[in-house]
């Protein structure tokens, strides 16, 4: 079966080249959602914990449960919660949400300082702050998030601009309705390696944790390295003679005599099927026509096969980005920890 590898050094690394960024491994957020970006969520939990990780950002309920036991703190950003819980924090992501959470709920609220997506407006900062003391919620932080932290556009300054304000608008609306202390957060990874001058609650950080971090060259990321690599294993070889087609639609066509072997990874195991035709693994074996649910054929013998172990350079192949890649891998694939 097909499998995925995860770099123990490579993820402690990346960790320690953060921590110098917020100066405190406290303050890193590491966001563990939709599986862990695919590297498997009990597996990097467990690791994160080992490291000293103490916080977390999940989506769901569900994923904050599966590792309550592991953090001190977890953010839910798109849900509601079943029972009470002293770890996990909840995020309100409109204004009409504040009254459906039950009273001693611990909250963050989230402002939308230019994304135009989730969060309160910035003019209904003092009825957020309003209802949330009606309602008898702890509200605990006030946070937003960056549209374009990794593009060298002018909404990232601007989106800084607002959240300064909306700080202080906060400091005094916190004192006016008795929501001391209140923390603030806006930096991703992006942000967090664009800038030199970190001064917030915690960073959420998601990708530059697990070494796929880009940003445009005149921007500046430092030594992270790729955590995850997958590998396949052959199914079948075959000798083909020039002139021979392999797969569906007959799309590849020999061009000499060649060894074809077809591997067990596929779109239905993650595989973008958009990488057929012209994708080339790192150890520069070219894929054979098009990706099947559950095979892909190369141009090689070998047993075992990488398919990537960096996924912004496949990311390239399938005109995405690394985090499709890897969020696209499925579950089921058994992830195991190299130490
Ligand atoms: C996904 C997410 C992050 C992490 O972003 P990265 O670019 O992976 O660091 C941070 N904050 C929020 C609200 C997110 O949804």
């Amino acid at each position: 079966m097909a499998y995925i590898t995860l770099n123990k050094n490579h993820f402690f690394n990346n960790l320690t080249i953060i921590a110098k960024l917020t100066k405190a491994k406290d303050k890193i957020a590491l966001v563990l959602k939709d599986n862990a970006y695919g590297h498997g969520l009990f597996e990097i939990a467990t690791l994160a914990k080992e490291y000293g990780i103490t916080k977390a950002v999940v989506r769901s309920n569900e994923e904050a449960k599966e590792i309550e036991n592991l953090f001190e703190y977890i953010l839910v950003l798109a849900d509601t919660p079943k029972e009470a819980s002293q770890k996990i924090r909840y995020t309100i992501n409109d204004i009409r949400q504040i009254q459906k959470f039950a009273k001693n709920t611990k909250v963050e609220l989230k402002v939308d300082t230019g994304m135009c997506r989730n969060g309160i407006m910035m003019d209904e900062l003092e009825e957020a702050f309003i209802l949330c003391a009606q309602q008898g919620l702890q509200l605990e932080a006030v946070f937003t998030h960056h549209s374009s932290a990794d593009e060298d556009n002018r909404y990232f300054d601007l989106q800084n601009e607002n959240f300064k304000r909306v700080k202080q608008d906060s400091q005094v609306l916190a004192k006016k309705y008795s929501f001391i202390p209140l923390r603030f957060h806006s930096f991703n990874s992006a942000a967090l390696f664009r800038s030199n001058d970190f001064d917030e609650d915690m960073a959420r950080v998601g990708i530059a944790a697990y070494g796929c971090l880009e940003l445009p060259s005149s921007l500046h990321v430092k030594n992270l390295q790729p955590v995850l690599s997958v590998y396949a294993q052959r199914l079948s070889s075959r000798r083909l003679q020039k002139g021979e087609c392999v797969g569906y639609g007959a799309a590849f066509e020999t061009a000499v005599t060649c060894n074809v072997s077809n591997y067990d990874f596929g779109y239905g195991d993650g595989f973008l099927r958009s990488c057929s035709h012209h994708y080339i693994t790192p150890e520069g074996i070219k894929i054979a026509g098009r990706i099947s649910m559950d095979n892909s054929s190369f141009l090689t013998n070998k047993e075992k096969l990488l398919i990537f172990d960096d996924a912004r350079v496949i990311a390239k192949f399938a005109d995405t980005i690394s985090y499709e890649i890897l969020t696209a891998l499925k579950e089921k694939i058994k992830r195991e920890v190299l130490h």
